[in-house]
């Protein structure tokens, strides 16, 4: 993995997400190398080579995140701040320390790493930080997630928070028909999570890819992507399941229109 330093003008960059003034991303590229990854459309404009073998670093993203904003900030939409590297750099860590507490502020990632941080977090007068959980099994995990923790240290991570009195949300993502287990990952974080978002897999922002890998590895999912009303009827049936059960949902993305291809 290149590691590519640079510093960045501004960190606190004005979001279009639902309920979100801002977000922060320290990091680009990204060491988890999910091959769904939506945000390797930013290696479009990048010159580094393939997604996934270089990640940026925003140097001076600790002294830039001093700036006192106001609304909620999320961190991250195009890369994980708890990604591998973070362990060793501490970029993560330092923008926190530096954060106004008073911010509102939203943490997402698929790394345990983040329990090293509780005691800052814990300043933040309101806080979430939130895990990824999808529950793939763990040989389908090694193939879609290679180098993220597994979906038992991201529930158990967000059992630790939970306890430390820190709010807690679950973002199931990405729904993969066949492959990820949602009513399990409901089943096992109940109690534990203040809140849950939801999101079927966007096949647009996945790439050709990811289409490859559903079609030879794992056909049975990928002949939803091709037919519009086998996916409508899941979406469908699991956007019932989460009413039945009266899951506290703050989102439930669909992509419907995407979830399928011509070829
Ligand atoms: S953890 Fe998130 S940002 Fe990182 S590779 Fe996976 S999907 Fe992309």
């Amino acid at each position: 993995m290149e590691i590519i330093k640079r510093e960045a003008k501004s960190i606190y960059t004005r979001s279009k997400l639902p309920g979100i003034k801002y977000t922060i991303n320290q990091y680009v590229g990204c060491g988890h190398r999910c091959v769904y990854c939506y945000a390797r459309y930013m290696s479009r404009w990048k010159e580094y080579g393939h997604w996934g073998t270089w990640i940026e670093v925003k140097t001076n993203a600790p002294e830039l995140a001093k700036q006192r904003v106001k609304g909620e900030v999320s961190m991250s939409s195009v890369s994980d701040p708890y990604q591998p590297v973070e362990k060793e750099i501490m970029l993560t860590r330092k923008i926190l320390e530096n954060m106004n507490k008073d911010t509102k502020l939203s943490v997402l990632t698929k790394s345990d790493l983040v329990l090293r941080d509780i005691d800052i977090l814990k300043k933040f007068k309101n806080v979430s930080v939130g895990l990824t959980v999808n529950c793939f099994p763990e040989k389908v995990r090694k193939i879609l997630e290679p180098h993220a923790p597994s979906n038992e240290r991201r529930i158990e991570a967000l059992k630790k928070l939970n306890k430390e009195g820190i709010k807690t949300f679950c973002f199931i993502s990405p729904v993969i028909p066949e492959l990820t287990e949602a009513r399990k990952v409901l089943r096992e974080t109940k109690g534990i999570v203040n809140y849950y978002l939801i999101e079927v897999l966007n096949t647009r922002l996945g790439g050709e890819n990811l289409k490859k890998i559903l079609k030879d590895r794992f056909p049975e999912s990928y002949e939803y992507l091709r037919d519009k009303e086998k996916m409508r009827k899941f979406v469908e049936l699991l956007k019932h399941y989460v009413e039945e059960k009266e899951v506290p949902l703050a989102a439930f993305v669909s992509h419907r229109r995407e979830n399928y291809y011509k070829e």
